[in-house]
């Protein structure tokens, strides 16, 4: 809760940044609120509104790196959903209330057939779709996917916990 979202003059994302830094830029003009969505932090005689996303008022020019691979961060970009039957953290399946310790990170093209840790070759997968598919392509088990995994702009992993729901709409995946 403690995060803001930096985004570029061009809206893009550029980095989650603690509120301590973006109250420093505020102060210095550097940036402008991108979203009604604030954090109040009470002090003494004052109470501070600190925006959940920033966005510099002057664009810098930064070298695009990819975000960090990693399967809490597929988890993440995937929010806890099925990508071939789309049952979501929460959802009851087969009796049980699905947590999100449940899900797990499916590679479509298996390991074993030398698939490999990427953003576009893995996605979330619930017990049953996991266990259904087994070591084969997702073709081959006669599943398809909902979605098309695809690379996420920013570093998921920066970010711990839940993503707000206003960062939500610039973190779409490109
Ligand atoms: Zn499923």
């Amino acid at each position: 809760m403690g995060a803001v979202l930096l985004l570029n003059a061009s809206y893009e994302p550029l980095s989650i940044i603690p509120q301590r830094r973006a109250m420093s830029l505020i102060m210095r003009g550097r940036v402008d609120a991108a979203t009604d969505d604030v954090v109040t932090i009470h002090g003494a005689s004052t109470a501070l509104h600190i925006p959940r996303v920033v966005r510099l008022r002057r664009y810098i020019n930064v070298p695009r790196r990819g975000a960090r691979w990693s399967r809490q961060a597929v988890l993440q970009r995937d929010d806890f959903r099925c990508i071939y039957c789309g049952i979501e953290a929460g959802a009851k399946q087969r009796g049980q209330i699905l947590g999100r310790r449940d899900f797990t990170v499916d590679h479509l093209i298996p390991r074993s057939k030398g698939g490999k840790n990427t953003w576009g070759n893995t996605a979330c997968a619930c017990p049953v779709c996991n266990n259904r598919k087994g070591g084969r392509t997702p073709h081959e088990a006669g599943m398809t996917l909902l979605w098309e995994p695809k690379t996420p702009r920013v570093d998921y992993l920066v970010a711990s916990g839940d993503i707000p729901a206003s960062w939500k709409i610039y973190l779409e995946v490109k």
